[in-house]
């Protein structure tokens, strides 16, 4: 039954996004706004999406997918999602922006510290306009100037912060404490004032904390990593993590992806950490462009206009996105059960594609936390850290996922990415979906 080669699977038309990619390429570079929508590591047709609704992504040619990208993290609730689309086109009837500040801002800002328990928020505009402006929080506050990130794990693209970075960046073999930029244009002088460390590796972030804790500013993490696709971090490296604390040095849970996802309170909750700052973006906008930091009230007083630390944003506080990330953080707040709905459907998926691959005789690991997950191909044991996973078969990966989306899957486009699960996922989205797995797998063992 799931015999069939990936020539058996049925092809789809990509006549209008192929016309839309071409006229792209001539006014943007790569004809995308962001890199890997351009499939490059996959191949194929990118496809230009013309609508979206609940689990659904329908494209220009007409074909509809059921999607597993939620716009890389930010569509928990689905696309379209009534709540949230009244509480935009309501804002809407207000005008789109201010330059001044407004209700909605104050009532996002309430709801975040009370899910999350951070004292105060700084809205921002994107994911990497959070993290950039906390790590230079980080450095204002405490007055030193080194940070620490760790390999594989991906915090947007301000320069110092370009190192060694996942899912979009080669790696570079660089050692403890002497990382390499990770993009042209990023001078070895920034990089350099980023320490890298392997995440999961308990044991060498003590040793680094004991020689330069002290010096270091702040350490920055994906507290679930998912631009390396998923890793799970172990209890042992989550209590190093708290050991920078006592060397002064900031903790900047970057939760851009996690946030309001592992948990209501985000992963931080559902890990039980205490970082001294929260990145946010993604879920936070509810699908509008909206980042955020936040957390102890001492540090980010020191953030202007009441301290030294500028940071400032012309559409920051946007009312329509503070609509629609307040509408999504209500809809989460009001569901019952459904973080136990997200973490069920995971497990499920999970459980569901490791069958499929085994039945198939594909060798896979599928790490999964909650709404998180991604299939590492031609893998043997466990996926805990970085370099395992960047071992991963991606060309395997490239067949399975143009199996996937023939068979109307949308997957992420890339073996180092997470996909997500939302609320709009049905028990038949699972099936159909399990079900093209298998067939997408069989079509990998014929490699
Ligand atoms: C997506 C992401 C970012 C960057 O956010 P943008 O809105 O794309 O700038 C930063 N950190 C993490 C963990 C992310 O997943």
């Amino acid at each position: 039954m799931t015999n069939s080669s990936l020539s058996d699977l049925p092809q789809l038309s990509t006549t209008q996004s192929a016309a839309l990619f071409e006229r792209a390429k001539v006014v943007t570079p790569g004809g995308v706004n962001s890199p890997v929508r351009a499939f490059k590591s996959v191949g194929g047709v990118p496809r230009f999406i013309a609508s979206a609704q609940g689990s659904r992504l329908t494209d220009v040619d007409g074909q509809t997918y059921i999607d597993y990208l939620g716009s890389w993290g930010p569509m928990i609730l689905g696309h379209n999602h009534p709540r949230v689309a009244k509480a935009i086109a309501q804002a809407l009837t207000h005008g789109t922006s201010y330059g001044a500040p407004s209700a909605g801002e104050v009532a996002l800002a309430e709801q975040v510290c009370r899910l999350t328990g951070a004292q105060k928020v700084r809205f921002v505009n994107s994911g990497t306009e959070a993290t950039m402006s906390a790590l230079r929080l980080a450095r204002g506050f405490t007055g030193r100037k080194y940070t620490l990130k760790f390999r594989g794990n991906y915090h947007g693209h301000a320069d110092s912060l370009l190192v060694e970075a996942g899912s979009g960046l080669m790696t570079h073999a660089a050692q403890l404490g002497a990382a390499a930029p990770g993009s042209a244009g990023v001078p070895e002088e920034y990089a350099s004032l980023t320490l890298v460390a392997d995440y999961n590796d308990a044991d060498s972030l003590r040793r680094l904390l004991n020689e330069r804790g002290h010096e270091l500013a702040a350490i920055i993490f994906e507290p679930v990593v998912g631009n390396a696709g998923v890793l799970i971090p172990t209890p042992e490296f989550l209590s190093a993590l708290h050991g920078a604390q006592h060397h002064g040095c900031l903790l900047i849970a970057d939760e851009v992806m996690t946030g309001f996802r592992q948990a209501l309170g985000g992963a931080t909750e559902r890990l039980s950490l205490r970082p001294d700052l929260w990145c946010w973006g993604k879920i936070i906008g509810g699908g509008l462009p909206v980042g955020a930091y936040g957390g102890r009230a001492d540090i980010m007083d020191v953030v202007s206009p009441l301290g030294p630390v500028y940071q400032a944003g012309t559409l920051s506080g946007n009312p329509l996105a503070m609509a629609a990330g307040l509408a999504t953080l209500q809809q989460l707040e009001d569901t019952p059960g459904v973080y136990q709905q997200l973490d069920d459907y995971g497990a499920a998926l999970a459980q569901g594609l490791r069958e499929a691959a085994q039945q198939a005789g594909v060798r896979v690991v599928v790490n999964q936390l909650g709404s998180m997950l991604t299939v590492f191909f031609g893998i043997e044991g466990d996926v805990t850290r970085y370099d395992q996973a960047a071992a991963a078969d991606t060309a395997q990966f490239a067949t399975w996922f143009q199996a996937m989306l023939t068979q109307g899957v949308y997957w992420a486009p890339s073996q180092f990415e997470s996909v997500f699960i939302s609320a709009a996922h049905t028990q038949a989205d699972l099936e159909h979906t399990l079900a093209a797995a298998a067939r997408a797998f069989a079509a990998v063992g014929e490699m």
